[in-house]
């Protein structure tokens, strides 16, 4: 009885982890990790970060050695810097962390909390104009944390997957933030190569599946273009595909069709640590992720900055991050000249979390067929934690 797993990215490996038997990983790429990849020099596609809440990513992270390479980078609160007024203060994320006023965001009255909370109530609305009475409160904290977690702009984004977002973040500990201290690579993707190996698994790559043969209502062969795979009576498979190449194979299949990018600028500069993670309003930067050697820009929902050239992008992001490292007090050299920077834009990083989304399809889709992806989580936005559990659940419909 084996289990073929198609797609490598984090829903993937998650399942072949979880699966009982022989486990073969089928991956189109040369390298493995999807949308959370390690690009051939070595840089991350994108920055990834994590929090206490996302216990499945965690609980991953953790089984296959690496919870130890993720670090928290700011446990005394986010350093966040207003470019509107230059105004530099920690934020705490966490409604546990706001006690302490300085650490409190914007605009935090108790009628912006109650209308914060009107949102988990029942039905589904648009984030941003459900709080436009409270505007401090929606620049200063809803906005920045809907565009992070929803990859979606705040006018448009779902109250439902917010709401799900707010109350694991409630938790003690759920809202510390972790990042990879040395990258993707050696700090996820590999370790979960590793462990899959170590288990007796395969990983095939350049191995893309060009369509499914079904047979007597059952998933009968696996078409790769020069290999054509036929499925034994007990051998079955997990789909962990970006909701556009299951639809694809699957015609019928309900999966999100529209998506948003993430832009992500990788400067090569030499700073000499600690990993720091910082943030900026009223920017270009969202988000700032300074490494041994790099300082990588996050900007999230980057519907329009997606589309600029790298050469206009680079020197206004520099400046910012020039203006974030005096506020801060970052150690080392910030010079003015932009250093080298490469522009990685994801256009399809996760799908768009709207109001009065469909639900995503059941997870099996023959009796020998399940379904992973970020985008089968029903209640949470697609992120890393979705992956795994989506994986991981995947795993258990084919075991029962
Ligand atoms: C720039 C960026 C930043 C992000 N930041 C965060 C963050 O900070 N925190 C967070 O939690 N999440 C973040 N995310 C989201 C996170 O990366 C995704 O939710 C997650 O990686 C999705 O994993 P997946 O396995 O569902 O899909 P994917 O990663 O897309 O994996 C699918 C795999 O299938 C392969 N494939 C596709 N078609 C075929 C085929 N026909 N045959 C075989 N293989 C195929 C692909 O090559 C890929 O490896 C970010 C995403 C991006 C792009």
């Amino acid at each position: 009885m084996t289990t073929h797993v198609i797609g490598a990215g984090l829903a993937g490996l998650a399942a072949a982890l979880a699966v009982r038997g022989p486990v073969v990983v089928h991956e189109a790429a040369a390298s493995a990790g999807g949308r959370a990849r390690a690009l051939p020099d070595g840089t991350d596609n994108g920055t990834h970060a994590l929090l206490g809440a996302n216990r499945a990513a965690l609980d991953f992270l953790r089984g296959i050695g690496a919870l130890e390479h993720w670090v928290e980078p700011e446990p005394e609160g986010l350093p966040v810097l207003d470019l509107a007024d230059g105004r530099a203060r920690r934020i705490a994320l966490s409604p546990l962390g706001w006690a302490r006023a300085a650490n409190r965001p914007d605009g935090l009255t108790p009628r912006a909390l109650l209308a914060l909370a009107r949102l988990a109530g029942p039905g589904d609305r648009a984030v941003g104009p459900a709080l436009s009475a409270h505007p401090a409160f929606l620049r200063g904290f809803v906005e920045p944390l809907v565009i992070a977690a929803l990859n979606t702009p705040v006018g448009e984004a779902s109250s439902r997957r917010l709401a799900a977002v707010l109350r694991r973040v409630g938790a003690p500990g759920a809202a510390r933030l972790l990042v990879a201290r040395r990258g993707l690579g050696p700090d996820l993707v590999e370790p979960a190569l590793a462990a899959i190996r170590a288990r007796g698994g395969a990983v095939r790559h350049g191995a893309r599946l060009r369509s499914l043969g079904i047979e007597g209502g059952r998933l009968s062969a696996l078409d790769f273009g020069e290999e054509v795979v036929a499925l034994a009576p007990r051998d079955r498979a997990v789909l962990a595909l970006p909701p556009w190449e299951a639809a694809r194979l699957l015609p019928d299949l309900r999966a999100p069709a529209e998506h948003a990018p993430i832009l992500n600028l990788h400067f090569t500069h030499a700073t000499p640590g600690p990993v720091r993670f910082l943030g900026l309003l009223g920017g270009l930067c969202q988000w700032v992720l300074v490494r041994p050697g790099t300082v990588a820009v996050t900007v999230s929902a980057a519907d329009a900055e997606a589309r600029e050239a790298t050469p206009d992008l680079a020197p206004r992001a520099w400046g910012e991050i020039r203006a974030l490292a005096a506020a801060f007090g970052l150690p080392g050299e910030w010079p003015e000249e932009p250093p080298p920077c490469r522009a990685v834009k994801e256009r399809r990083a996760t799908p768009r979390h709207r109001p009065g989304d469909p639900p995503p399809p059941p997870v099996l889709a023959l009796p020998n067929l399940a379904l992973a992806g970020d985008w089968m989580e029903p209640v949470l936005p697609a992120t890393l934690d979705a992956a795994v559990r989506s994986g991981r659940r995947a795993a258990r419909a084919l075991e029962r």
